[in-house]
C-alpha cells in the first residue's frame, strides 16, 4: 500500500438521529484502521446540528457503541482535545465566520424558494437522490439584497459554476462529478440561521486538521460541493474515501430505525466485538480473526471493495 505523504489525521463524524448499525461500524472501522496503519490521530466529532432529528441519548450511545468495537480517539467530547468543542451545536460562531467570508465574496446568495417550488421549477428528469438540482431562480440577487427581503426567511446558497471537480477517492479511483448538474447551487446556511451539513463539515474538518476523510459513499456527491468550500476559502483540500454501504440480507440499504441490525443489539445480546469485526474483515479481503491489532497490520485501504456490504444478522451472528 502506498502511505500518505504525511501524517494522516482522520475522524469518525456520527450523526445522533438513532444508534449506530453495523454499516456504521465497518466504516467508522475503515476510517479507524486508515488513520491508525499509518500511526495517525482520529478526532470523533459528533454532528449534532440537524435539531429536527436529533436524539440527544444517541451522543452518548454512539459514544459507547464506538468503544464497544475496541476504537479509541485522540480528541472528543470525552476525551477533550485543542480542536474542541467536539459537538457541532457548540461550534455555531466558527460557522458563521465561514459563511461571512463566503458572503464577503458574493459567493453566496440569498435564497427564498421553498422546496415545492424548487420541484415545480426544476426539470424533474433529472432529478437526483438528493432531489432536483436548483433552477438557480434566486441567483440574481447579491448579498446585500437579504437586507430587501422585509423578514421573509431565506437560505444562502453557495453558487456553483458548470465544471467537472476531479478526486482521487481512496477506494473509488479518480472521480469527476459536475455539481451544478447534481443539486446545483446548494445551501449552507438554513433560514434557522443555522449552518446545512456542507458548510458545517468543512468547516470542522479544517479546523480541526483532518487531512482524510472515509466515510459512507452515499456522500460521493457531496464531496465536490465540499471541495468547491475549501477552494472557495482557500484551505487544504482533505483526502477522500468513499466505502460501499451496508445492505441487509434482502438487499435492502440498513436503515436506522431498524433495531435488529444496530450495535446496541449485539452489545445487549453479548455478542463479543470479535465476532462482528471478523465479518468485517472478511469483507475487506482480511483473513484476520477479529482481533484489531491482526486487522491493523493486514489493512490495506486500495484493497477494500467498492461494492455494498451485505451485513450478517444479529441471528447470525449470535450462532
Ligand atoms: N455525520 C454524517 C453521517 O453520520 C457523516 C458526515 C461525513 O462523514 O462527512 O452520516
Amino acid at each position: 500500500m502506498t502511505s500518505p505523504p504525511y501524517p494522516v489525521t482522520g475522524r469518525l463524524a456520527p450523526s445522533p438521529t438513532g444508534g449506530l448499525h453495523l454499516g456504521h461500524a465497518r466504516t467508522f472501522l475503515i476510517a479507524w484502521l486508515s488513520a491508525r496503519s499509518t500511526g495517525g490521530r482520529v478526532v470523533l466529532r459528533v454532528e449534532d446540528i440537524d435539531a429536527a432529528r436529533l436524539r440527544p441519548e444517541a451522543i452518548s450511545g454512539a459514544l459507547v457503541d464506538l468503544g464497544w468495537i475496541g476504537l479509541d480517539w485522540d480528541e472528543g467530547p470525552d476525551v477533550g482535545g485543542s480542536h474542541g468543542p467536539y459537538l457541532q451545536s457548540l461550534r455555531l460562531e466558527s460557522y458563521l465566520e465561514m459563511l461571512d467570508c463566503l458572503k464577503r465574496g458574493e459567493l453566496v446568495y440569498p435564497c427564498t424558494c421553498t422546496r415545492a417550488e424548487i420541484a415545480r421549477a426544476a426539470s424533474a428528469p433529472h432529478a437526483g437522490e438528493e432531489g432536483p438540482s436548483y433552477p438557480g431562480t434566486c441567483s440574481g440577487r447579491s448579498v446585500m439584497d437579504a437586507d430587501l427581503l422585509g423578514g421573509r426567511p431565506f437560505t444562502w446558497r453557495f453558487r456553483v459554476s458548470d465544471r467537472q471537480v476531479d478526486w482521487n477517492d481512496l477506494v473509488r479511483g479518480l472521480q469527476c462529478l459536475n455539481p451544478s448538474q447534481h443539486g446545483g447551487d446548494f445551501i449552507v446556511g438554513r433560514s434557522s440561521g443555522e449552518p446545512a451539513y456542507q458548510l458545517a463539515v468543512v468547516c470542522d474538518d479544517h479546523h480541526m486538521e483532518v487531512n482524510e476523510v472515509i466515510r459512507g459513499d452515499d456522500l460521493v456527491t457531496s464531496t465536490p460541493r465540499q471541495i468547491l468550500l475549501y477552494e472557495a476559502m482557500g484551505w487544504a483540500i482533505p483526502r477522500f474515501g468513499h466505502v460501499g454501504l451496508a445492505l441487509d440480507e434482502q438487499g435492502k440499504r440498513l436503515a436506522k430505525r431498524d433495531q435488529s441490525i444496530k450495535i446496541e443489539t449485539l452489545r445487549h445480546r453479548g455478542i463479543r466485538p470479535s465476532r462482528l469485526l471478523g465479518e468485517i474483515g472478511r469483507s475487506l479481503g482480511m483473513k484476520s480473526s477479529g482481533s484489531l491489532c491482526e486487522m491493523l497490520d493486514d489493512f490495506d485501504l486500495e484493497a477494500i471493495p467498492e461494492t455494498p456490504w451485505v451485513a450478517p444478522s444479529v441471528e447470525s451472528l449470535t450462532g
